[in-house]
């Protein structure tokens, strides 16, 4: 039987290998355009388009061949086949938590095989064990493969599913959930489970990796028993976001959902709690609490699932010169929301006026968060501010631009009314907004 099924091929090219027979390692002949391309047929590293077929050339390099009704697809032969081999799933332990553990796709849910160079982007039970056999000491684990994408192809659609099948799985009574996903946009997805799971009984943690786990030097490991650890035993419940603290492997920190930003393109310790704290610590299997502010575990809690997301959000970032055009043209779009990343303490250029204040008028919810990133916004201070909370621009706080595109997102997929967007917009809905400022609060460390 061939592996065709379960690898990452569907529509026309599924279709096409199937016709010739072709599973994953064999060596096949693809005939394009006059072009012939001969080698090991390797799965497609995520769900994503389906009509291109990829072949490991003789040389080394992948090729993604599209497949139209003037391709010819044949097998030349039995291949050499991934090597994906997982041992047997270790004894559970019923006195553990029990944590499933969800994965969408990313580094983190990626396993190479060599011989063929093949990404494969799934995480099942036995793989995971297979990587990090420690999990069994931690808690009673269950996976689920919600999808398989690279994080920087999540929708606001991938968003939704993904919270109404966490919602599922507390509902029906684990201890944890932790969701394995690409660092690439991981903030974005917890920011979004931040308000689209409210009053949760138990922690929702978000993992990535920035090392396949199958690489000596991955973080994966790690950082995935760290968030286990946390899933299953911490006191608090809510949307986080678990990493290296540091480069070194010592200690997994929890970010707030909505209070955490990637940083770095490479480091493990990419992700940084910005204007707020991180929420836990797991150090030798240990979880200290690194805040009281926190809500806590409450298997009695009754979860409010609020998964909806507006799409026709748009984020516009001012720089000098900005043309106040690209405004009109989202709205003549029919957005629905914008979200200005201005300068300082919230600005954009008086060039610029003319378009806001249509785009109030027509209805368009403006939102403004600082591209500074750190600090808050403060429009009272100089005219240019005054003059946009005038036209009706409401200030976010805080907030820095992702988390709060993302409120933006979720507040007009909950009501169509401006009046109570707005209202919803400035209401504390996850932690977004923090009292005030602590004076413990640190520009980035690191970042070299
Ligand atoms: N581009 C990848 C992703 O975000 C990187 C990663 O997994 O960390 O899915």
């Amino acid at each position: 039987m061939s592996q065709i099924e379960n690898s990452g091929y569907k529509g026309e090219a599924l279709r096409f290998l199937k016709q010739a027979d072709c599973g994953i390692g064999d060596i096949i002949r693809v005939t394009s355009k006059g072009k012939v391309y001969e080698g090991i047929l390797i799965p497609r590293s995520e769900l994503g388009e389906g009509t291109i077929v990829i072949v490991k050339m003789k040389s080394g390099y992948n090729v993604g061949i599209k497949v139209t009704k003037d391709v010819k697809v044949e097998k030349l032969g039995k291949g050499i086949k991934p090597a994906f081999a997982s041992p047997p799933i270790p004894k559970q332990n019923p006195a553990l938590p029990h944590v499933v553990i969800m994965s969408t796709g990313g580094t983190i849910a990626s396993r190479v095989d060599y011989r063929t160079g093949a990404v494969r982007s799934a995480l099942s039970a036995s793989d995971l064990y297979g990587v990090v056999p420690e999990l069994s000491d931690v808690a009673r684990v269950d996976t689920e493969i919600v999808f398989s994408l690279y994080s920087e192809n999540i929708t606001q659609k991938h968003w939704t599913e993904l919270a109404q099948t966490v919602a599922k799985r507390i509902e029906q009574g684990v201890d944890g959930v932790v969701i394995a996903h690409g660092t690439d946009t991981m903030a974005y997805t917890s920011a979004a489970l931040s308000f689209a799971l409210q009053n949760l009984p138990v922690p929702v943690i978000l993992v990535g990796a920035q090392r396949s786990s199958d690489r000596p030097s991955s973080d994966a490991a790690t950082n995935l028993i760290g968030a286990v650890k946390a899933a299953g035993e911490a006191p608090f419940a809510e949307v986080g976001l678990a990493m290296h603290e540091t480069v070194s492997d010592t200690a997994i920190i929890v970010h707030r959902g909505t209070k955490v930003r990637k940083c770095h393109t490479s480091r493990r310790d990419t992700f940084k709690s910005i204007n707020g704290f991180p929420i836990a610590k797991v150090k030798d299997l240990q979880v200290t609490m690194q805040t009281d502010q926190y809500q806590r575990r409450d298997a009695k809690k009754k979860l409010v699932l609020k998964p909806n997301f507006c799409e026709k959000v748009a984020l516009v970032k001012f720089y000098p010169g900005l043309d106040p055009a690209i405004i009109d043209f989202y709205v003549e779009k029919g957005i629905k929301g914008i979200l200005l990343e201005g300068s300082g303490l919230g600005h954009v250029s008086k060039f610029c006026f003319d378009a806001v204040k249509n785009a109030v008028e027509k209805g368009v919810v403006v939102a403004l968060a600082s591209q500074c990133i750190w600090g808050r916004v403060n429009m009272n201070v100089y005219d240019t501010g005054r003059d946009l909370l005038s036209f009706g621009v409401v200030p976010l706080d805080d907030m820095f631009p992702e988390t709060g595109l993302v409120k933006l997102m979720w507040v007009l997929g909950q009501t169509d009314d401006a009046k109570k967007a707005v209202k919803l917009l400035k209401t504390n809905i996850a932690g977004e907004f923090s009292p005030r400022t602590l004076p413990q609060e640190k520009i980035v460390e690191g970042g070299q």
